[in-house]
């Protein structure tokens, strides 16, 4: 029995390391998605600014526009005032004059606003295209790196698999069915090592009697608690 409770923490080491050459293989591409991820959503924020820069452009222009429409407005009246005769008529002109100035000063102030919005927001797109670019060197390094990794992976899986295989040969088939019945009820785990009368697993107490027994090596021995194949090793100091 000793040497098949060997054959099977032997099979434990190998599946472990299976599952996490499947952790790895996952998580992998699971890393760049993110990264494409993050990626979109600097680009989409870069678009967005652009766009507001546009807006903001073509409001301007329209303020300058109506500016200078305004001016040569009030140059026209001011042409008009000498002919005018009516004091009434005069004193109306000068105050529409008034108006288009004080509207005029107005829609400076707004496109000065304008323009330190634009600096602001051009100062910005600059960092985010600056962070977009760089995001772009990383993701496509990780692509390089991940792709590297997997193949290496892939071929320590197969490595691993195939002496999985052989060792399987090795062991009692009973055995074996019994084994890959309780990994798949106990979270992959089937094997629990005993240190110091305690279930590595579960971390509750082996009886005394079945600890004893369990140090003879000579019958299969379950958890009580966790019911994995327990197995123990001569190495540990035993309590
Ligand atoms: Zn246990």
């Amino acid at each position: 029995m000793k040497k098949q409770i060997d054959f099977l923490v032997k099979l434990q080491e190998k599946d472990r390391a299976l599952d996490w050459f499947r952790w790895q293989i996952r998580e992998g591409p699971e890393r760049l998605q993110g990264l494409e991820k993050e990626l979109v959503g600097l680009q989409e924020d870069v678009e967005a600014d652009k766009r507001r820069i546009q807006d903001l452009n073509k409001t301007q222009r329209e303020y300058e526009t109506e500016i200078e429409d305004g001016i040569a407005h009030i140059r026209k009246s001011r042409g008009r005032l000498m002919s005018i005769k009516n004091n009434k008529e005069y004193h109306a002109l000068l105050r529409e004059i008034e108006e288009t100035e004080k509207g005029n000063s107005d829609k400076e102030d707004k496109a000065l606003g304008c323009l330190e919005d634009l600096d602001k927001l051009n100062k910005e797109l600059e960092a985010k295209e600056k962070g977009l670019s760089a995001m772009r060197d990383r993701l496509e390094s990780e692509k390089a790196v991940i792709a590297k990794e997997l193949a290496r992976i892939r071929e320590e899986f197969s490595t691993v698999e195939k002496s999985r295989e052989k060792l399987i040969q090795t062991i009692d088939p009973q055995l074996f069915i019994k084994y890959e019945q309780i990994k798949a009820t106990s979270g992959g785990i089937a094997l629990a090592l005993v240190n110091n009368a305690t279930c590595s697993e579960c971390h509750l107490g082996i009886p005394p009697q079945m600890y004893n027994e369990l140090q003879r090596q000579d019958t299969l021995k379950f958890c009580p608690n966790c019911q994995r194949i327990i197995f123990w090793k001569k190495t540990e100091t035993s309590a």
